[in-house]
Order: C-alpha cells, then sequence, then structure tokens
C-alpha cells in the first residue's frame, strides 16, 4: 500500500471507522519496505491504541519505531519514537522510564516544533506521578509555552487537564475547576466527527471530579453520564473507567457505601486490564474509605450486638485494601498516595486500640510529607489535607494563596524572595 492509501486510512480513522482504519494499517505494515513509510504507518497505529487505552500495544509499536529510527539513524524520528515509548510507559504509570524516554526525545531535534511541547507534558505528568511537584510545573509550564507558540489547541488542551488534575490532587478544586473548564472549552472548538470527540469525552469526565468535590452532585452526575455514553459509543476504556470511578464517588458522597464499593470494583477491573496503576492505587483507597463509610452507616440501623462485630471486621478489610494500594504506590514511586495511605491505616490502627502500629504509619506518612515539599514555608502548615486555594511562584514554589500577600508586603518589591530558593519573586506567576 503506498503512502497516499495509509494516509487516506487517517480520514476513515476520523470519520468513527477506527477499527478497518487499524486492519489497514496492519495489512500495509506487511507490505511496505520503505523505513520512512513503516515509521509513519506504526505511529498511526500506536496514536490509535492509545485512544483505546491499550497502552501495552502502544509500547510494542512505539519500540519498533525506535528500531527503525536506529536502522535509519535519522534524529527526526527518535525524537518522535522516543516521545511515543515515553507517553506509553507514563500512561502505564512507568514514571522512571518515561522520564528517561523523555530526555532521550529532547536530544534529538524534531522535525515538527510541537513534538518537544508533548514531550514537556509528558514528562510534567510523569514528575506529577512522582509526587515532585515543583518539576512538574515547570514542565508544563514549558509545554505551555510551545502550544502558544505553535498554535497547537490539542496541546494546550491536554495541558489544560494534566493541570486541572494537578490542583485538584493537591486540593485546590477550584482553580482545578477553572482548569478543567478552559479546557472543556477549549474541546467545543474541535469538530465532532474527527479526533477531538476524543478530546470531549476527556474535557467531560474531567468536569464531573471536581463538581463531585464541592457537592455539585447532580451536576457532577449529568457530565459523568455524558462522558460514559460518549465512551461506550466509542470503546474508549480509560474513559469508562474514569467514569465508573466518578460514578462511586457520587455514591460515596451521597451515602450509598454499597452502590459506591461495586463501581469501584468494576473500575478496577479496567484499571487492571488497560494497565493504569495510578488509577488502581486511587480506586484501592476509596474502596477502602467505602469499607468505613459502610461500617458507620450500619451502626445507625443495627443492634448493638451486630455494630461490634461489623465494627471490627470493616477496619481489617480498609487496612487490607490500603496496603494494596500502598504497594502499588510504592511500585510507581507515587508518594502522595503512599502517605495517604499510611494516614488513613495509622487512623485506622488507632480505631481497633493498636497504637504502636498507629505511630509507626505517623511516621512514615510524616517522613514521606518532609520528602514531598507539601508545607508551605510562609506560614509552617501543610496543604493537601484540606482545600485551599494555592499559589504557584514564578520559580515554581508552591504555596497557600492566603500566604503569599504576607510575602508580597516584607520588603521593598527588589527584595521580595521565594522563601525556598530565594529567587526573585517580583513576578507574578505565568500560569495564572
Ligand atoms: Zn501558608
Ligand atoms: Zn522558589
Amino acid at each position: 500500500m503506498p503512502l497516499r492509501r495509509v494516509e487516506h486510512c487517517i480520514h476513515l480513522y476520523n470519520s468513527h471507522h477506527q477499527e478497518e482504519a487499524v486492519k489497514k494499517w496492519k495489512q500495509a505494515l506487511r507490505k511496505i519496505s520503505n523505513k520512512q513509510e513503516r515509521f509513519a504507518t506504526l505511529g498511526y497505529l500506536a496514536a490509535a491504541y492509545c485512544d483505546w487505552g491499550k497502552y501495552r500495544d502502544m509500547l510494542i509499536y512505539s519500540i519498533h519505531q525506535i528500531d527503525l529510527a536506529n536502522e535509519a539513524d535519522n534524529c527526526y524520528m527518535r525524537a518522535e519514537a522516543y516521545l511515543n515509548l515515553a507517553r506509553s510507559n507514563e500512561l502505564l504509570s512507568d514514571y522512571h522510564k518515561a522520564v528517561c524516554y523523555c530526555r532521550h526525545s529532547l536530544q534529538n531535534p524534531p522535525k515538527d516544533p510541537r513534538c518537544h511541547g508533548y514531550v514537556y507534558m509528558c514528562q510534567g505528568n510523569a514528575y506529577f506521578g512522582f509526587s515532585k511537584f515543583t518539576t512538574a510545573i515547570e514542565n508544563y509550564e514549558r509545554a505551555m509555552q510551545i502550544a502558544a507558540q505553535t498554535h497547537d489547541k490539542a496541546l494546550e488542551l491536554q495541558i489544560l487537564g494534566a493541570l486541572g488534575a494537578f490542583y485538584i490532587t493537591l486540593h485546590d478544586t477550584e482553580r482545578g475547576l477553572s482548569y478543567h473548564t478552559k479546557a472543556a472549552d477549549l474541546a467545543k472548538g474541535f469538530n465532532i466527527c474527527d479526533l477531538g470527540s476524543k478530546y470531549q469525552r476527556v474535557t467531560t469526565i474531567n468536569m464531573a471530579t471536581p463538581l463531585r468535590r464541592i457537592g455539585r452532585l447532580s451536576e457532577a452526575l449529568e457530565y459523568c453520564e455524558e462522558a460514559m455514553k460518549m465512551a461506550q459509543e466509542a470503546g474508549d476504556r480509560p474513559v469508562q473507567a474514569k467514569c465508573l470511578t466518578c460514578y462511586a464517588d457520587i455514591h460515596r458522597a451521597k451515602n450509598e457505601p454499597e452502590k459506591a464499593y461495586s463501581r469501584y470494583e468494576a473500575a478496577l477491573g479496567i484499571m487492571t486490564e488497560i494497565g493504569d496503576r495510578h488509577g488502581q492505587c486511587l480506586v484501592l483507597s476509596n474502596m477502602a474509605k467505602t469499607l468505613v463509610l459502610l461500617k458507620e452507616s450500619q451502626k445507625v440501623c443495627d443492634c448493638q450486638k451486630r455494630r461490634k462485630k461489623t465494627g471490627e471486621s470493616a477496619y481489617p478489610k480498609a487496612i487490607d485494601l490500603n496496603q494494596k494500594a500502598l504497594t502499588v504506590a510504592i511500585q510507581i514511586g507515587n508518594k502522595l498516595y503512599q502517605m495517604r495511605c499510611h494516614q488513613r491505616m495509622e487512623e485506622h490502627y488507632r480505631c481497633l486500640g493498636d497504637s504502636d502500629k498507629a505511630e509507626e504509619h505517623q511516621e512514615l506518612a510524616q517522613r514521606l510529607l518532609n520528602e514531598m515539599e507539601l508545607t508551605c514555608t510562609i506560614c509552617g502548615t501543610d496543604f493537601s489535607h484540606s482545600d485551599t486555594q494555592l499559589e504557584v511562584m514564578p520559580c515554581s514554589h508552591i504555596f497557600h494563596a492566603r500566604c503569599t500577600p504576607l510575602l508580597m508586603s516584607r520588603g521593598s518589591s527588589r527584595k521580595r524572595y521565594c522563601p525556598r530558593c530565594r529567587s526573585s519573586v517580583i513576578n507574578r506567576p505565568t500560569l495564572v
């Protein structure tokens, strides 16, 4: 099949005939001998499997691309292949490899100037996965600069989504919601018949989480239902898993633990299937919280004897789930999730009257907290516990928004420094 035909399949793919397009690309791959054409076809296949959430297949096509790039000794091909390799590893929550391949990609000049924008975004996601928040923000900022220079709205939309997730994870839900709203508005500009529909699904489900957090449950449910419908039509497993998690979160917020638990189990099944360990960690943690909720709801209506019985059985099970979540968090290197697992286990052991174990987990949580720089050095208290607005300095260090005016009022404007790195903070943050 000549390259013209291979490219014709893009049209097929974009007009909702994805399986047919992928089949033709695979057939083409058997016949094409030209390295550049093989490379392009492998790229389309990697992108298609990425859309379906089949990250392990995406990884395989990316490895074929690297082999071809090395055979051809072509730096443009290397830049693109390493990006695909980094992206598939990032989506499989293998953040060490993702960072390593991002570096390789950045060492090669890309043919398409947008390529490095995607690399910086991927690197940002990987550092965020490691809970290295300052480095993540630095990378998102670089990615955003390239998105602006190249007028790449698809890249901008994805960075906005990443920033939304970043702030929601650190419990600045309001700012998270504002980034997701901007991303959803951008997605409306994409043609519904092309690949943009993928962005519609992702931006729609992303709106649900912050709305659920701030208690706007019926709006969250509407977004969730809309995203689920689109994801089912497109066979988009990652978005389906996110929708199930969000349905479960809404049930948990409505104090319906049984319904929540079964939805979490379904989400966990998909996440295991697609290899999303970051998602598994979050779902296992939420399942543990649901068990405790289940125990508390039974406490209200049951007799004294039953209460004691369920109370005793809920905590060991919750500890078990937290331990599973902790194991995954350690595997992927996510310190924030590790800390939160230890904090919950500390509480559970206290409820069971085991103060030695409780103190052990408390110490481990404290150690992780210190390692992550999650303390606002202006007021000396931690963020990421309760919902609060945050502010990112030009140096990418993070503080409470309520504390930064204090910093600004100190000394003359020329002597205002970031308390963490001593760099000047005269300029306001660029990402806001
Ligand atoms: Zn503070
Ligand atoms: Zn700083």
